[in-house]
């Protein structure tokens, strides 16, 4: 396919809000693509050259995308520079100075889907020395064969900030309507609406696209199975070894509304404040993921030790969450302290001595050759019971409470906290397993005023002494129109990085993120998730979500969440009426 047909394709998504219309051209687009193309074409429409699962990275920094540029059009980097401050985005910039290049096109070429894919995974295999030349080398080559149009999003890839907004639903609608007939929408354009011929059949397709989609995580292998038809989509299995999106719990304020939700008796646990670990065992074969699906079986050596020795089955997928404690004292410490072993890539026994972990099963989604998606919680919490074996301090279950006597429920409550927990979670004893679902039948109840997930959009260099770091970071909530800000904040990071999250640590995760730089302040992609406190939500005009932080102050770096994971404008807006009925 040529790159021509996704650039225009791209430039009607990036131009329109509806998002009928999105999966309309999508889905026109996947008709058109060829078996050969497809998984690239999917791929380039979530922004990205991997899919998912796979972690790999572009890494190219501004300053390098600045320097092809500059070879590619024979315009100076400060010319450059300067077009980028009032433009706000190097892929118009680029596609601007396309239009009038001093640098005549040197191939007669037309470039191609499969040239700007492969060469943007290329990237990310060359390093060390001479692998800034060649990487300048490989992308200005692509813009001298791109035409301005497809250069604006050839640039764009390239620094990973796409922004043409195709959300996942978006995506895995425009499948079903590109591929299946039954799902044919029969969207009108005028009315920017669909009239499906028979609603429930369109409606029970969606669901059995999305299924394929939470079992194999992989939009690419969903699009391919969908194109052969229904019976290949219902094929699609869970493959241990293959991570799969967690189930999320509903939040409520009280034991009563948790009974309400869950139904009585219901199943209690503990709410453990760690993080959470997706353990795929395969006979002596551990691999364990975090929530955004991130590999981090190396980090945490002493956990395969645990699933190999204390686990009776010969393949599973156990949901759990990794608790920390102080090896002195044995009691459990928060999520901050053992966040570091997330990212660690040296001295992993250390830490693993100095921050060690405890595991908390809590679910388990394949037992042998079962599937137990479909499965009742209570039968899924009896092969837990019959095939681990508890070891406190190394893996255990969850601790649990089967009850429907709400005192009972409150005092189960009081004596988590007590042992430093979060609070509850009510699980429906009937409940199945929706992978990246927030559920009804899963729900949260915890302790006091949150701790909020924003996501870092921007930050403003320091001065004097601290001039080398970033000293004040905008922070922003998700909703349908992407990132709206909440305001700003400074307190709470630590100055050296042994005390903590500090200025550093941040400035350092951020900088490969930076899309944009005007004086003090830099504009970075939503990537780095933090914790944060607050006294209050308040009203305000001065942020884009209407609302403001009021004394905000750092809590974490959260090393497991992504920009997905945050919380929501309707949620913000949820604490802002709550906390005005207290
Ligand atoms: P939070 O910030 O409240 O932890 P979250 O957005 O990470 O929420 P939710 O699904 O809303 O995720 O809340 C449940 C989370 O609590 C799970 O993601 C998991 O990490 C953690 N957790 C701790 N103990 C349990 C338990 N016994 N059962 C299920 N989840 C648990």
């Amino acid at each position: 396919m040529k790159y021509e047909e996704l650039a225009e394709a791209y430039e009607i998504l990036e131009n329109s809000s509806k998002r009928l219309k999105k999966t309309w051209i999508i889905s026109n687009l996947l008709k058109k693509t060829s078996d050969k193309d497809l998984e690239k074409v999917i791929i380039l429409l979530q922004g990205k050259v991997f899919p998912s699962h796979d972690k790999r990275e572009i890494g190219v920094a501004s300053k390098l995308v600045l320097k092809a540029i500059a070879t590619a059009t024979g315009y100076s980097a400060k010319q450059i520079e300067d077009l980028w401050k009032k433009k706000g985005d190097l892929g118009l910039v680029t596609e601007h100075l396309m239009k009038s290049k001093k640098q005549n096109t040197l191939f007669n070429e037309e470039l191609t889907v499969k040239d700007v894919f492969e060469t943007l995974q290329k990237l990310s295999t060359l390093e060390g020395q001479g692998s800034v030349d060649q990487k300048v080398k490989l992308i200005s080559k692509l813009l001298s064969i791109a035409e301005p149009l497809e250069a604006r999003y050839v640039i764009r890839t390239t620094l990973q900030d796409l922004r043409v907004g195709v959300a996942e639903g978006t995506l895995r609608d425009a499948i079903a309507w590109a591929y299946l007939d039954e799902a044919n929408p029969n969207y009108d354009d005028s009315s920017d609406s669909i009239n499906p011929k028979d609603r429930e059949k369109y409606v029970e397709i969606m669901l059995k696209v999305q299924e394929a989609l939470d079992k194999s995580n992989d939009f690419g292998v969903v699009a391919q199975a969908s194109r052969k038809g229904l019976n290949e989509l219902a094929k699609i299995k869970l493959v241990v070894g293959n991570p799969l999106k967690v189930m999320l719990a509903q939040k409520v304020n009280s034991v009563e509304d948790a009974f309400k939700t869950v139904g009585k008796p219901a199943a209690l646990e503990f709410k453990y404040d760690g993080f959470r670990m997706q353990v795929h065992k395969n006979e002596n074969d551990v691999v364990i993921y975090t929530r955004r699906l991130e590999e981090v079986t190396k980090q945490f050596p002493e956990v395969k030790n645990y699933i190999l020795k204390n686990v009776k089955a010969e393949r599973c997928i156990l949901d759990c969450e990794a608790a920390g404690y102080d090896s002195k004292t044995g009691s459990y410490t928060p999520f901050q302290h053992i966040s570091q072993r997330i990212k660690r890539k040296y001295d992993i026994e250390k830490i693993a001595k100095d921050l060690p972990i405890e595991l908390n099963v809590f679910d388990i989604l394949v037992y042998n050759d079962k599937i137990l998606l479909n499965t009742k919680f209570s039968e899924r919490r009896k092969i837990l019971e019959q095939i681990i074996k508890q070891e406190p301090k190394k893996i255990v279950l969850s601790k649990l409470l089967l009850t429907d006597d709400d005192k009972k429920a409150k005092a189960f409550f009081e004596e988590s906290i007590k042992q430093g927990n979060e609070g509850l979670m009510f699980k429906n004893l009937d409940g199945i397993y929706k992978p990246g679902s927030r559920v009804g039948f899963m729900i949260k109840l915890k302790s006091a005023m949150d701790d909020l997930d924003v996501v870092i959009v921007g930050a403003e260099w320091g001065e004097g002494k601290r001039s080398g770091w970033f000293t004040s970071f905008t922070v922003a909530c998700q909703s349908e129109d992407g990132f709206l800000e909440l305001g700003k904040v400074g307190t709470g990071l630590k100055e050296k990085s042994e005390e903590g999250a500090s200025f550093e640590e941040l400035t350092n995760l951020l900088k490969p993120f930076i899309i944009e730089e005007k004086g003090r302040e830099v504009r970075v992609k939503p990537e780095i998730v933090v914790s944060l406190q607050f006294e209050e939500i308040q009203k305000s005009p001065s942020y884009s979500s209407g609302y403001a932080l009021r004394f905000p102050r750092f809590v974490g770096i959260r090393e497991d969440r992504s920009s997905e994971d945050i919380v929501s404008k309707e949620e913000v807006e949820e604490l802002f009426y709550n906390q005005r009925k207290k």
